[in-house]
């Protein structure tokens, strides 16, 4: 099976690092670009077309929600894993109305990564 190819966006280096770290304990994913704000995020998108976009929300020049939007207003099937901090409750709400169906709450383990992007790609 060929590997699913990743976007991850994040404005923490450290995020991005341990979501590469993470996944490239595994045969099934490759992280194919990073984006460090939203803006980059839709770039880097329209150019890879990755498999699923890991989106941070909260970061400079565009938040993941608004990154989020554009993306799925040209590609509506896109699968984006939402990865939202504690206690965002009213964000997640935000993110079912634009169409976000899959988030995971940081700080997560690599299990959790790992099952959140498999249960959103089957989907
Ligand atoms: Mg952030």
């Amino acid at each position: 099976m060929a590997k699913k190819r990743i976007l991850s966006v994040d404005d923490s280096p450290l995020v991005r690092n341990l979501i590469k770290k993470f996944l490239s304990m595994t045969d099934d994913f490759e992280v194919v670009g990073e984006a460090s704000n939203g803006e980059e995020a839709v770039k880097l998108f329209f150019q890879l077309k990755p498999d699923i976009v890991i989106m941070d929300v909260t970061m400079p020049v565009k938040d993941g929600l608004e990154a989020a939007q554009e993306i799925l207003s040209k590609e509506p099937g896109t699968k984006i894993l939402l990865a939202s901090a504690m206690g965002d409750d009213d964000l997640l709400d935000q993110a079912l109305v634009i169409g976000i169906k899959h988030s995971i709450q940081k700080p997560f383990k690599q299990a959790q990564l790992i099952s959140a992007l498999n249960k959103a790609l089957e989907e």
